[in-house]
């Protein structure tokens, strides 16, 4: 285990080889499994697990009661929502484990949010800056700035790297910052 100028609440459980950067907190009741690596600065609310060998990169926020199940990868910046749900196995039989061959991997991409309560099943890439609503189940991929909302979760618009929704043209009336639409998806989804 190796502990760097991190914070780890007494509470909590580190196993073997979990790595922490620099000012990285860990609070209360957390379990950190086997070869589970978080990046800098990043904060684990109360009851937060990440199973074995999960990667977490630098600037993640992950609130209350959020497992990061083996298969799952954080990247830099990502937000997860209080009791936001990960999955591994979308065919779970208690008598037929698949074990971690079997998983389905789920890549959340940089600065990507995952609201409160939403569930993503496995298998899937939240791209980047996506948002992610609370409650929403997320069963297909997420493009990069797309909100999606609902069960099913459907497209419901863009958001801005700020997290604010942008305009028709792309537009950020918060910060300014200016989108151009690339590639296939051409259709502003309708709110
Ligand atoms: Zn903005």
């Amino acid at each position: 285990m190796i502990v760097e100028k991190a914070m780890v609440h007494p509470t909590s459980i580190l196993d073997g080889g979990v790595v922490l950067g620099d000012g990285t907190r860990v609070w209360q009741f957390c379990h950190l499994q086997a070869g589970a690596s978080v990046g800098e600065y990043c904060t684990l609310g109360q009851n937060v697990n990440l199973g074995p060998g999960v990667r977490v990169g630098n600037g993640v926020k992950i609130q209350n009661n959020v497992s990061v199940y083996q298969g799952v990868t954080l990247e830099d910046q990502v937000f997860c929502g209080p009791s936001a749900v990960f999955t591994n196995d979308r065919t779970p039989r208690a008598p037929y484990p698949k074990g971690p061959g079997g998983y389905l991997p789920t890549l959340v991409r940089e600065g990507a949010t995952i609201g409160a309560n939403a569930t993503i099943l496995s298998g899937l890439t939240i791209g980047r800056w996506a948002m992610v609503a609370a409650g929403a189940v997320v069963t297909k991929d997420v493009p990069a700035h797309q909100l999606v909302a609902g069960t099913p979760a459907r497209a419901m618009g863009w958001v801005c790297r700020c997290g604010h929704r942008l305009d028709r043209e792309f537009h950020c009336p918060a910060c300014g910052r200016q989108y151009r639409m690339r590639g296939k998806i051409k259709s502003f989804p309708k709110p």
